[in-house]
């Protein structure tokens, strides 16, 4: 594996301060050695940010359009690296990574087109009110290890269209992909324009504190974005907060169980169910859940788990060992307290692997049932009453997404109508076009991304108010 991986600050690829670790959650061993910046090499990236931005700023969105579509193109030509560098770093299987590098050049090349209107509010002979959307400045986006690249990709394209300028700032254990796209962006954008900066977990606070970042795009877990949000307060920066989640799927009485098994199977384990909107735990009528857990059984059964770079592999390690031992502490939990039907039982080898594993009769306030696990493991749980089954899924903190299956897509409207998310879906589940915003109820964040709202989350709006006589 090659060890010259630079950050991109003002323009130039340069070496860290010092050094970190990158380890392959495959082998548990460490096979590249990243850049590691320090509070200097941050202070000169938000100093170039803050010089590069209002030349950028002043490029019409055709001419930022043109960049992001130079942009997705240089991608492509590195798409097979940067797949590559993202199973190694991340651990998911090869096509699942290949798929995360198409649908990042994808956001880039959505962008590319997209642009926010002023609208018109009043216009009478006397008098015309308009709201126009300015860029912010400074946009720091702190993104987390399930998808590097993605992650990054739906932040940055629309910050960069409607004119904002990006840092970027990794997950310390998958700074690799971030990397790698500031060396394509170093040819392709002007300097300043994007730059990477990497960190062992001290610079988030740093970059969500400085007065020279004007908004904070951060995608994590929910302790890290109370804190976000507390760094943010004393310059009342913007922000948007995509936090953690506990999605349920719901079941209805009509749902044919062995249409529904594998969207929910697939639903919660991708990525290792290393997603924040993962299914992380399913309500189903008493009836069905026989048939609903041995149709779930049989796909766990059949998950072929191993090293992500091996071909045919469907379910990857975990992505590093404190997230490993904590989904291994709730599977321990829940065999005591309900059945396992599958999975389990510890995968021999060095690497961080997990099992799909199906639980089922756990109660209500078991810890795997009440908290986001982060882990190939999916509880079934029984209802005999839709309210109550209802009330369950609602009575969370979190609040990001959820799904009905149902035989009846108007009986699945009305009890989404009812469920406390960002985004319900009947009959799918993990559906996120780039026209559509997503994001988090209650605990899950603040702000939207994605859609028309995703964008102007990175403007300012601006009232014109003219009188026209
Ligand atoms: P996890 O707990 O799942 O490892 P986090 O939500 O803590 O992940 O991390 C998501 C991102 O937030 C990472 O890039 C991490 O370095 C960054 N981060 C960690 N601590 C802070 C902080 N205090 N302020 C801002 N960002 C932070």
């Amino acid at each position: 594996m090659r060890m010259d991986y630079q950050l991109l600050i003002g323009g130039t690829l340069v070496p860290g301060a010092s050094t970190l670790e990158v380890v392959n959650p495959a082998t548990g061993r460490v096979f590249a050695q990243a850049p590691r910046a320090d509070e200097a090499q941050a202070e000169q990236a938000i100093a170039a940010a803050r010089r590069a931005f209002p030349v950028w700023a002043a490029l019409g969105y055709a001419e930022r359009g043109a960049f992001l579509e130079r942009l997705a193109a240089a991608i492509e030509v590195r798409a097979e690296d940067f797949a590559r560098i993202l199973t190694l770093e991340q651990g998911k299987p090869l096509d699942q990574a290949r798929g995360e590098v198409a649908a990042s050049v994808s956001a880039f090349a959505y962008y590319a087109q997209q642009q926010l209107e002023p609208r018109v509010l009043r216009e009478t002979a006397q008098e015309r009110i308009v709201e126009q959307r300015y860029p912010l400045g400074v946009v720091a986006a702190i993104t987390p290890w399930n998808y590097p690249l993605l992650l990054l990709a739906v932040k940055m394209a629309p910050a960069l269209v409607t004119g904002n300028v990006l840092i970027a700032k990794p997950a310390p254990s998958t700074p690799l992909a971030t990397l790698l796209l500031g060396e394509v962006a170093a040819s392709v954008l002007p300097a300043g324009v994007f730059q990477t900066l990497t960190d062992a977990n001290d610079l988030g606070a740093l970059l969500s504190r400085h007065p020279g970042v004007a908004h904070v795009s951060f995608t994590g877990s929910t302790p890290t974005g109370r804190k976000v949000l507390a760094s943010a307060a004393d310059t009342l920066k913007r922000f948007t907060l995509e936090l953690g989640g506990n999605d349920a799927a719901l079941v209805l009485d009509d749902a044919d169980i062995a249409t529904i098994a594998p969207h929910i199977y697939s639903g919660a384990t991708t990525n290792s169910g290393q997603v924040c909107l993962a299914i992380k735990r399913v309500y189903v009528p008493r009836g069905k859940v026989d048939a609903l857990c041995d149709a779930l059984a049989e796909l766990a059964r059949a998950a072929v788990i191993g090293d992500g770079m091996v071909q045919g592999t469907t379910i990857g390690p975990i992505q590093n060992r404190t997230q490993f031992e904590k989904v291994q502490a709730y599977i321990a939990e829940a065999r005591e307290q309900g059945t396992i039907v599958a999975g389990g039982a510890p995968v021999p080898g060095e690497g961080f692997f997990i099992a799909p594993t199906i639980v089922r009769d756990l109660p209500d306030d078991a810890r795997l049932v009440r908290e986001e696990q982060f882990g190939p493991v999916l509880p079934v749980q029984a209802y005999d009453d839709l309210d109550a089954a209802v009330a369950q899924v609602n009575a969370s903190e979190y609040g990001l997404a959820a799904s009905i299956w149902t035989g009846d897509a108007e009986r699945g409207l009305a009890v989404a109508s009812r469920v406390e998310c960002g985004t319900v879906w009947v009959n799918r589940h993990l559906d996120l076009p780039w026209d559509v915003p997503f994001g988090g109820a209650k605990q899950s964040g603040i702000g939207r991304q994605q859609g028309v709202e995703g964008m102007e989350d990175f403007t300012q709006p601006r009232i014109v108010n003219m009188a026209l006589v």
